[in-house]
Order: structure tokens, then C-alpha cells, then sequence
């Protein structure tokens, strides 16, 4: 694997984390019957420090969410060495992941029957 392809994995796994967090922040909200106003969810850039938030309604956020492999970031926040841009808006930027990284996206989903549980485990600690 070359250097490209480790980040690229690195990156993914990274996301895909973030995107556990979201998901839960959508679930309380979604289960608080709070569906109308927007939430505030986690920039899901490949900068582990980075705790920028991106306020999204939830219908938005639902949308964003039908692909496996995209990721949502702050303008700014996106690396085109590792993701194609595929949707820009003054809020946020939404990016694809290519190659291996789609691959790591796409079997991480949550949302996917026999979603990767490693990852959410890895991600608990964060949620308690
Ligand atoms: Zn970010």
C-alpha cells in the first residue's frame, strides 16, 4: 500500500467515527420528537482535533446521509488529495470518498446491516 492509500484509509476510519457521533446526535433528536429544529453535528473532516460543528436541519442531514461513502465537512475542511468534492454549499462541503477509503466508508455505514461494530465500540467512550 503506498503512502496515498494509508492516509486515505486513515482518513476514512477517522470519518467514519465522526459520523457514529452524528448519528447518535440525529437518534436523540429524532427520539426527543425535536425533528424541526436544526442540530449542531461534528465537522466529519480527517483532522481528529478538529471540533468544528455544522448546524443541519434534520431532513438535510437524512439526505446527506444516503451514501455510504460521503462525508460532510466545513468549507475549508476538505482534502482533495483523498476525497472528491461533490457538493458545495455555504454551510458545508460534502465529499466522497474514492478507492480504498470507499470502501472503508462504505463498510463502516452504520446504517448497514453488519456495519462495522468495531468502529462503534471504538466511539462509545465518547457517547457516554
Ligand atoms: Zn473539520
Amino acid at each position: 500500500m503506498d503512502e496515498i492509500d494509508a492516509r486515505r484509509e486513515r482518513a476514512a476510519r477517522n470519518q467514519s467515527l465522526f459520523r457514529v457521533v452524528n448519528e447518535r446526535i440525529v437518534e436523540l433528536s429524532h427520539r426527543s420528537g425535536d425533528e424541526a429544529r436544526p442540530n449542531a453535528y461534528l465537522c466529519e473532516c480527517l483532522d481528529t482535533d478538529c471540533s468544528a460543528s455544522i448546524e443541519l436541519p434534520y431532513d438535510e442531514y437524512q439526505r446527506l446521509r444516503e451514501h455510504g461513502s460521503r462525508f460532510f465537512v466545513l468549507p475549508g475542511h476538505e482534502d482533495s488529495d483523498v476525497e472528491d468534492v461533490v457538493e458545495t454549499t455555504p454551510g458545508y462541503v460534502v465529499v466522497d470518498k474514492v478507492g480504498v477509503a470507499g470502501e472503508i466508508a462504505e463498510s463502516a455505514d452504520p446504517r448497514k446491516a453488519g456495519g462495522c461494530r468495531q468502529l462503534q465500540q471504538e466511539v462509545g467512550p465518547w457517547l457516554s
